[in-house]
């Protein structure tokens, strides 16, 4: 299994992860035309993905959706809560899934969880292939018990590591964004990533990315340097998933 980010941040969100014949791409928050050139990066075509799978439906995961899904006659993966919040738009085809129900596309092996995040019926998910897991986790304002326990002993963890406090307390947004960003259904700081890494068996972790960072309100290297001391590892270890250049192939291997 191997995954790569076309992109993180409020600007837009696309995760491509491979296994086998079998790719997704989980968020579509980039216009078509975009993504086509992100996926050429990683030397693939349009043709290479066998579905979307959306995680809510705010414009930075969703953009792209009905225009990629059009043009290229691939399937679109929603709760029924993302589906009920974009009914205006056309997909070439329909899939629902419950954020309590796992469930399998081709070779990939998908364990949805719900997340506290403002949108309708927002999940996160843990994609595996048997053998490793690889834990998505972005756009959630704070972490429950379940998401821990969802994202716990993974073998590569992708994590939100929106913000620095400090920086989005003294930064440009208004008063009523900054509540939201910080607020229990926003997203996660630097050092409440930090905490959850912290709390969670960490021991089998091949990769770990740091995701979602606000171009305003943080640093790369305040949010590396944040989950590096959470780990006890260098910083140089931690990757980072940005808003331009996303992040290339990173493979999961046996072990
Ligand atoms: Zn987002
Ligand atoms: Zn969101």
């Amino acid at each position: 299994m191997r995954f790569a980010l076309l992109g993180s941040g409020s600007k837009g969100n696309a995760l491509v992860v491979e296994q086998g014949a079998t790719r997704l791409l989980v968020d579509c928050g980039f216009s078509a035309r975009e993504i086509e050139k992100r996926l050429a990066r990683l030397a693939l075509v349009p043709a290479d993905i066998d579905a979307l799978v959306i995680t809510h439906e705010h414009d930075d995961h969703w953009k792209g959706v009905s225009r990629f899904s059009r043009a290229h006659d691939l399937p679109v993966w929603l709760t029924p809560g993302t589906h009920a919040a974009t009914l205006g738009s056309e997909l070439a085809a329909t899939e629902l899934y419950s954020p309590h129900e796992p469930f399998a596309i081709g070779d990939l092996e998908l364990f949805p969880y719900p997340v506290p995040h403002d949108a309708r019926e927002p999940a996160q998910l843990v994609i595996g292939n048997g053998a490793q897991r690889l834990g998505v986790l972005s756009d959630i304002g704070h972490v429950t018990p379940h998401v821990r326990a969802m994202v716990d002993a993974c073998d590569a963890l992708i994590i939100e590591s929106n913000h620095d406090p400090d920086m989005l307390a003294g930064g440009p947004y208004p008063a009523s964004l900054k509540a939201r960003v910080a607020g229990r259904l926003g997203h996660l700081s630097n050092a409440d990533a930090a905490a959850l890494v912290a709390d969670i068996d960490t021991r089998a972790l091949q990769h770990v990315v740091v995701a979602h960072l606000s171009e305003s309100n943080n640093r790369p290297e305040l949010a590396r340097a944040a989950l590096a001391q959470a780990l006890a590892c260098t910083p140089d270890w931690v990757h980072v998933a940005n808003q331009n250049e996303g992040l290339s192939w990173r493979s999961l291997v046996n072990r």
